[in-house]
């Protein structure tokens, strides 16, 4: 038997969820870890005593085999997963991206969330944590990203919708939206094109992931009475989505 708290992040396979999963850890918390990926998080278990299994959070089957697993004392909730395909513009959308975003950042979402919503509920401790990762792009736009923006506006709208729910309940929500975070979001979107996603950062200093994992501790460590709503953070190189400054 353990009596550490319990945390879950989905997404934990790469850039943001894998260094959430080592602060965590560092942070005396047990972590259940997800992706698709079972090899990478395989590989982080080594090196972490985070626990992996296999999820692909748009499949309702997958997240119900995942949430099985996991104990009944969920204390932490990292609804982390997701990313974005393709920059193409409405005009030209292309359809199985569209889904798969909305699969990935909107409903997966939303199944992790209904599946542990009882267990949240019930082991409080003093207070129970769900962050939803978002983006800027949660609250602004640009030409070719109205897929992956759309995804993250909705991400906004569930947030606040779950403070709303959940008011007089012990569940803080919390919604992180980053800037440019250099990850394996660029490659990944751009289907593993290593010269265009590293375009992207090019002549700029952009955000760590460790940047990112950091926010979630500290919203983690507030007193529980304090409920840290949306934490926007960008890199000093970049003021708006679309406005980058970059050194020649
Ligand atoms: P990343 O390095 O590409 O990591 C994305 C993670 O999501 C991977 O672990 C991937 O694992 C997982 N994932 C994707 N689809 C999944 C699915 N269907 N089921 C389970 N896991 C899935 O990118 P990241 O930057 O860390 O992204 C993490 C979150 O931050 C995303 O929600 C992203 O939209 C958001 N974000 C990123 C940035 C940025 O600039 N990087 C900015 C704002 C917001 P598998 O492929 O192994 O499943």
């Amino acid at each position: 038997m353990h009596n550490k708290p319990v945390a879950v992040v989905t997404g934990a396979s790469s850039g943001i969820g894998a260094e959430t999963v080592r602060l965590l850890c560092e942070n005396g918390y047990l972590v259940f870890m997800g992706a698709r990926r079972l090899d990478r998080l395989q590989a982080l278990a080594e090196k972490y005593s985070a626990i992996p299994i296999v999820l692909d959070v748009s499949s309702a089957e997958s997240v119900h085999r995942f949430t099985e697993e996991l104990p009944d004392s969920v204390q932490v909730l990292v609804n982390n997963a997701g990313g974005a395909l393709g920059l193409e513009q409405v005009a030209e959308f292309d359809e199985a991206h569209w889904l798969e975003m909305y699969q990935s950042n909107v409903l997966g979402l939303a199944r992790m969330t209904k599946a542990l919503y009882p267990r949240l509920l019930s082991r409080p401790n003093p207070v129970s944590h769900v962050f939803n990762i978002g983006s800027v792009a949660s609250f602004e736009t640009y030409p070719g990203g109205a897929g992956y923006t759309a995804c993250k506006h909705a991400v906004r709208a569930i947030s606040e919708t779950m403070r709303l729910e959940w008011l007089g309940k012990p569940i803080r929500v919390t919604e992180i939206d980053p800037g440019f975070v250099e990850t394996e979001f660029s490659l990944v979107r751009f289907g593993g094109d290593v010269a265009r996603a590293s375009s992207v950062y090019a002549g700029m200093v952009p955000l760590t992931a460790t940047d990112i994992a950091e926010t979630i501790l500290w919203s983690i460590s507030r007193p529980p009475h304090v409920n840290i709503d949306v934490m926007v953070v960008r890199p000093l190189d970049q003021a708006r989505i679309d406005k980058i400054h970059r050194e020649a």
